[in-house]
């Protein structure tokens, strides 16, 4: 197990450096130094390590992209485990995005995406490689894993309507590990954006 370099919490991020040199770094220490990198203030972006919705607690994590900040809400272990991700930009704060992380588990938490053996007309559906044959899918859906043939079969129950998605990236498992090359990151964020600080006009619409 690879200890982090700056606080000897776990390093599950492996970082090559441009001079060649790798070092691990842990997700709060790994962040930090992206952030340097990128020119932001990480204090901005600071979460709780947990937070409670409709009675049940969600453990939090962050991870700075090249094009955001994405906060995780993870629950339970395994096979279980239920995650919800919520990007928000790099103005936004992490108590603001907070807010939307909270909102966002209350939705997926409050109206599970199946009732009585059938799908709702708004929910989460998650595609993942079967354990035992990679070129099958299975499909989580409120916690639970349906083969290809039991995912088709709710589907038919819905024929003749119209199946509209919204396709996005699924959340790390907070157990991964993360290999990174220095020279393939950024250093500073992408664009004009970096004018738009100091513009009075500009909000969240803009993006
Ligand atoms: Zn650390």
């Amino acid at each position: 197990m690879d200890t982090c370099k700056s606080c000897n919490a776990w390093g599950n991020h492996h970082l090559t450096l441009e001079d060649g040199k790798q070092i691990h770094l842990c997700d709060d220490c790994y962040n930090a130094w992206f952030c340097e990198r990128l020119g932001l203030d990480y204090g901005l972006y600071k979460h709780p390590a947990s937070i409670s919705v409709l009675g049940k607690r969600f453990m939090v994590r962050m991870e700075i992209f090249v094009s955001g900040v994405a906060y995780f809400a993870y629950r339970g272990k395994g096979k279980r485990l239920e995650s919800i991700c919520f990007v928000g930009s790099f103005l936004m704060s992490g108590a603001e995005a907070m807010k939307e992380l909270r909102s966002k588990v209350a939705f997926r938490t409050y109206r599970p995406t199946m009732e009585e053996g059938m799908l709702n007309d708004m929910g989460s559906v998650g595609i993942v490689e079967n354990d035992q044959n990679s070129d099958k899918l299975d499909f989580l859906i409120d916690g639970k894993r349906y083969s290809e043939e039991q995912f088709l079969d709710l589907l038919r129950i819905h024929s003749g309507s119209n199946l509209v998605y919204l396709l996005e990236q699924r959340v790390p498992n907070p157990d991964s590990q993360w290999v990174t090359l220095a020279e393939h990151l950024p250093k500073g964020i992408a664009g004009d954006e970096e004018d738009l600080w100091d513009d009075p006009d500009w909000d969240d619409e803009n993006l």
